[in-house]
């Protein structure tokens, strides 16, 4: 059980204790032994006015001396529990400040401290227990901060994402405010630009707004069943203008088969279009998109895929956090927010589903697993 390290002073405490007990335990022998020989030599009036007493005293005097070492050692060791019963209680008490000390240094900011010491018993399950409970919030207090952050970083890329079209917009109003234009082509020129960055302020907040909208798990779902086949070649014919003026083919391949599927239908679309946009767009010296469907068990495998320059391993792994954007097509202007991937990623989990990307230098995917039936909630 002698786990806990003691200081010196808590040592020495012990040893106090041990010795004060013990001595106290000897005189109080001695003061017992002094009494009974008193009463056995010189025996007040009283006890000698009861026969039977003074014969019980007389009886148990022979005893003793007859059984002198007997008597001794039950002594002894009588004594001795004694003391170290007082003493195991004083040690249960320096383990629980030990405990109560390591608490308040853990409450006073030092949150990555456990209290280590090996004990057995109800203490291990109170320290196993403390240690547990410090865990979890600590773990709490990390998720809040990092939400905290999250939200902070959220305000920063909105602010940063409206100032620019925002900057243009008052520029150009302002130009014609000051009546700085010489003809009144460039005031309808001026007009147009502020117009087009109005549009994409729009964009940017609707985008926005969808995205804290799917984000929400509660977020409830129109569930129809839809023919998915049919379905992905009605999207991808509403890209052929887009894709023309690429020079690139768009293809849907699905089994001959009917492949059914329950789907929030509006959202489900916005996915896809998203995806196919971001084929188009991103798909530097593509030459094709291809959009493949196939049924494995209970649920729908969908990829939708282009050839063209790949994207590097790193940004992989952050293309579904909200406002990322591979870093040329930043700087490209292609003019998205950033959110296509987050929110596609948000309504893929809203249905139970997952999403992941993968690229070489041959092709780049987007891999989708649906459940074919949503359970109800
Ligand atoms: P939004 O979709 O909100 O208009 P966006 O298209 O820039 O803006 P996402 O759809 O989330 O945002 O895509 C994030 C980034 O991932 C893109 O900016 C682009 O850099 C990269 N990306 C997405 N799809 C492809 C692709 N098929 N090929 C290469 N890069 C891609
Ligand atoms: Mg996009």
């Amino acid at each position: 059980m002698l786990k806990m390290k003691l200081t010196k002073k808590e040592l020495g405490e012990l040893i106090f204790e041990a010795i004060v007990t013990m001595t106290i335990m000897y005189f109080i022998y001695m003061g017992l032994l002094l009494l009974f020989n008193q009463i056995v030599y010189s025996p007040p009036a009283f006890l000698l006015e009861i026969p039977t007493a003074w014969d019980v005293v007389q009886y148990f005097d022979l005893i003793l001396i007859r059984f002198r070492t007997v008597f001794l050692a039950t002594a002894t060791m009588f004594a001795v529990l004694f003391t170290w019963w007082r003493l195991n209680r004083r040690y249960k008490q320096m383990q629980l400040r030990h405990i109560l000390d390591e608490l308040h240094y853990i409450a006073s900011g030092h949150f990555d401290h456990r209290i280590d010491a090996q004990l057995s018993g109800d203490m291990e399950d109170v320290v196993n227990s403390i240690n547990t409970l410090v865990e979890s919030t600590v773990t709490a207090m990390e998720e809040e901060r990092r939400i905290e952050q999250s939200k902070d970083e959220l305000i920063t890329n909105v602010s940063h994402d409206i100032r620019t079209p925002l900057t243009s917009i008052i520029g150009y109003l302002g130009l014609i405010a000051d009546k700085q234009y010489s003809s009144t082509e460039d005031v309808e020129r001026y007009i147009h630009i502020a117009y087009t960055k109005a549009l994409q302020m729009k964009v940017l907040v609707d985008d926005l707004f969808e995205y804290t909208k799917v984000r929400q798990t509660s977020t409830p779902l129109i569930i129809r069943t839809l023919n998915l086949g049919n379905f992905l070649e009605q999207i991808a014919a509403e890209f052929e203008l887009e894709s023309g003026r690429k020079h690139m083919d768009i293809q849907v391949e699905v089994t001959a088969e009917p492949l059914m599927i329950e789907v929030d239908v509006d959202k489900i679309a916005r996915v896809f279009n998203n995806l196919i946009s971001n084929a188009l767009k991103y798909g530097r010296g593509g030459t094709w998109v291809r959009i493949k469907a196939e049924k494995v068990g209970s649920e729908a495998i969908i990829t939708v895929m282009n050839n063209g320059e790949r994207i590097p391993q790193a940004a992989l792994e952050e293309l579904f956090n909200r406002f990322y954007r591979v870093e040329s097509s930043r700087s490209q202007q292609t003019g998205g927010t950033g959110l296509g991937l987050a929110i596609a990623q948000s309504i893929i989990a809203l249905h139970g589903g997952y999403i992941y990307a993968e690229s070489n230098d041959e092709v780049t995917k987007f891999v989708m697993h649906l459940p074919l039936q949503q359970i109800k909630k």
